[in-house]
């Protein structure tokens, strides 16, 4: 699979292991994208279409990229990303080209999706404050939807953390008519996040994750990650004592570096 961010092209290898308390979200995306993608044949057999457009709705940082990334991968479908604010570029008429690009890029290389972040940043209600540009855009971009056939095996999936806000055009049958709650993890999805971002760590035996699950309410799996890392550069300060920065670092000291319970506390 291809995954394509504006012109660039780099591989996508997030899975559906590398996220992590989401749960229902995760099985609605495969039923909603990955089989369709997979599986036109089933759609069209029933004579039904499969979903043009997915909303993921859910506040920053709970893996709404994530989760668009490993759909892609797992689907083996080549992935589009648009950032909402950068697609509205500075000269008149540019974004527009810029979408239209992108839409036959992807309709090329099906199967496809494309993911636009921050939508309601292009996509905003009418009735507030929105300019020409977003108005143009916006309209391009449901031209665009409504111009994709079933059988160009294309979804779109669009991320926004105020699906109230958006443009009510936008979720009319056969455009966004699909939504996905990603909430906040509870202590359990917290524990399943802490787990995958630190599986590549060696950890002392006093880190307790549940109790780490137990004492972050309220992150979500972005402020998890930092916690990890910050948790992990704090173990490598400790051992800069015993380490000549000139010199190579000893293999014991590398076999005693553990991320202990002491950096966790410190991050
Ligand atoms: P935004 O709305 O700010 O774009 P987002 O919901 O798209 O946020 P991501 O960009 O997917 O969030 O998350 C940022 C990083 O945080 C991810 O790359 C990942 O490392 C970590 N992360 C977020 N959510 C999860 C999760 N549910 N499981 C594991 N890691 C996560």
């Amino acid at each position: 699979p291809e995954f394509v961010e504006a012109k660039e092209t780099r591989r996508a290898d997030v899975t559906y292991d590398d996220i992590g308390g989401l749960g229902n979200a995760v099985d609605q995306v495969r039923e909603m994208v990955e089989l369709p993608l997979r599986h036109p044949e089933l759609f069209q057999r029933l004579g039904i279409d499969p979903p043009k457009g997915v909303i993921l709705h859910g506040p920053p940082g709970t893996g709404k990229t994530l989760l668009a990334k490993a759909v892609a991968n797992e689907s083996e479908a080549s992935f589009f990303s648009i950032a909402g604010p950068e697609i509205m570029g500075s000269h008149y008429g540019e974004s527009e080209q810029r979408l239209r690009d992108i839409f036959q890029e992807a309709g090329r290389r099906a199967p496809s999706i494309i993911f636009i972040d921050e939508i309601d940043s292009i996509a905003p209600k009418r009735s507030e404050a929105r300019g020409e540009t977003e108005r143009r855009i916006v309209a391009q971009l449901l031209t665009l939807m409504d111009g994709l056939e079933p059988r160009q095996n294309v979804v779109v999936i669009a991320a926004t953390n105020r699906v109230d806000a958006l443009d009510e055009a936008l979720r009319r049958p056969g455009r966004f008519d699909r939504e996905i709650v990603i909430g906040v993890p509870d202590q359990d999805g917290r524990r399943e996040v802490l787990a995958i971002h630190t599986r590549g760590m060696p950890l002392s035996d006093d880190v307790d994750l549940d109790a780490l699950a137990r004492t972050t309410y309220g992150f979500v799996g972005a402020d998890i990650s930092a916690l990890a890392r910050e948790a992990a550069i704090d173990a490598v300060r400790r051992m800069l004592p015993r380490i000549n920065l000139r010199e190579g670092i000893p293999p014991e000291v590398l076999e005693e570096l553990r991320v202990t319970r002491a950096d966790f506390d410190n991050a």
